[in-house]
């Protein structure tokens, strides 16, 4: 971490700060660069790739990289791109994007709307914005490329695919991501959400949930639908686990620790007069706290084996737990420093109050550093077309965004230049909070 970049308070429009005016001596390059960072961003919406398979999006984002001067890694862990930006001495500040999208179809009826489908004919669709943060990610190396008198210090541009699976930063840490590139002093990250464009939501501490994903595979006895003392009927036996699931929270937990237990799949059975052998659930468990976590999946495997054991199961249910996402914890001085530096370059009135999100996001492992942690930011950015915000219903911005599309929705329509504009902005300005003053700046 360095001191020569620590925003100085705000102090009006008119007596700009030390870093407000670096960011505009590197921001200046931003009109030249968004063209580029808009016909990206029309592009990758309309040619979205599935988790795992970003080949043509990191490819793009890779030759970008390399015509800005950059050192480029293709292929770490799956389609991960890392570019790295080595200008003189300084920290290392890691700047993330994440690139794949989701198996939704588009109905936002945009001229670039995507028509992609898979082999199996299932839609794909940037419906949660990451075609916006990598756009934003190659517009930002961009800038900084360009005005390298302005800052000191590594710039290391990550372009991070399966996000959706919570699989790409593991995938890319396992692949000797710090090992062979250098652990970052910092990690920066940002994403999209149904705010008015225009605004950033930040979060001290927690600002995203912990995940988990949970398969419980419980084993009866099949039976004619006629003789059911024959069977063990496991969808009787599924049927009483969900309800029984619904007290973890309720019973298990205090109020004061937030938790979700959802069962989001439950299969069994093919026919009305046949009593099945097993059931299928799937299982999504969010939680503020690591420890809470642990409680939560303890809890799941006792009251499934519990159940199980009551109904006469003939064997103990099989438990996985596919993957889990760590809790997105901000470093509360780092996020402040990024937070003062957004209200300062977008005015107060553009910082929305934080808000615990109950999403998760595989961000978190890039703090897994291998001595020590690695402090992390991550905030949020508007993307709701201002005359969408205005005519949603509701007075408080909770209310609002239920009546605009949010991600995972086929009708996510980001305002593109604000957000590609804005996105651009709060992802340089947090850099150069963390990166030094170059020599030829005019912060002496
Ligand atoms: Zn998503
Ligand atoms: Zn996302």
């Amino acid at each position: 971490m360095n001191d020569a970049a620590h925003p100085q308070p705000v102090t009006g429009p008119s007596t700009p700060s030390v870093l407000q005016a670096r960011a505009r001596r590197v921001l200046a390059h931003l009109d030249a660069v968004l063209p580029d960072v808009d016909a990206l961003y029309r592009d990758l919406h309309e040619h979205p790739e599935l988790s795992g398979q970003e080949a043509r999006t990191a490819a793009q984002v890779a030759h970008r990289l390399e015509a800005e001067g950059y050192a480029v890694s293709r292929d770490v862990g799956g389609h991960g791109v890392v570019g790295l930006l080595r200008n003189g001495d300084g920290p290392t500040v890691l700047l993330r994007g994440d690139m794949d999208a989701l198996p939704v179809e588009e109905k936002t009826g945009l001229p670039y709307a995507s028509r992609v489908r898979t082999e199996d004919g299932e839609p794909v669709m940037h419906a949660c914005g990451h075609d916006v943060h990598t756009a934003c990610l190659v517009g930002t190396a961009a800038v900084l490329a360009r005005s390298r008198d302005a800052w000191r210090g590594t710039v290391m541009v990550v372009g991070q695919p399966a996000e959706e699976t919570l699989q790409g930063a593991k995938a890319m840490l396992d692949d000797g991501l710090y090992s062979r590139f250098g652990t970052p002093d910092v990690v920066l990250g940002q994403h999209t959400a149904p705010l008015p464009v225009g605004t950033f939501m930040h979060r001290e501490g927690v600002t995203m949930m912990g995940s988990a994903h949970v398969r419980l595979r419980l084993f009866g006895r099949g039976a004619h639908g006629a003789q059911p003392e024959l069977s063990v009927d496991p969808v009787v036996l599924g049927a009483s686990v969900v309800m029984r699931l619904q007290t973890i929270v309720s019973r298990a937990l205090s109020p004061l620790e937030a938790a979700v237990v959802t069962v989001g799949a439950f299969q069994s059975g093919t026919r009305a007069n046949v009593i099945p052998d097993e059931a299928l659930l799937e299982l999504t468990v969010r939680t503020e706290d690591a420890a809470v976590q642990e409680r939560v999946l303890a809890a799941i495997e006792r009251i499934a084996k519990g159940e199980a054991a009551a109904s006469g199961a003939p064997r103990a249910p099989q438990v996985e737990v596919l993957n889990r996402g760590p809790v997105n914890r901000n470093d509360p001085e780092l996020m402040r420093r990024v937070r003062d530096a957004h209200a300062e370059w977008f005015g107060r009135d553009a910082l929305v109050p934080g808000v615990l999100v109950t999403a998760s996001e595989d961000f978190p492992f890039f703090a897994q550093g291998p001595e020590h942690p690695v402090p992390t930011a991550y905030w949020f950015m508007g993307i709701t077309p201002r005359k969408a915000w205005e005519e949603a219903p509701g007075a408080t911005p909770q209310e609002k965004m239920a009546h605009v599309p949010g991600p995972h929705s086929g009708g996510y329509a980001p305002d593109r230049e604000g957000s590609l504009r804005g996105g651009c902005e709060s992802l340089t300005v947090a850099a150069l909070v963390c990166l030094h003053a170059g020599d030829a700046s005019v912060d002496h």
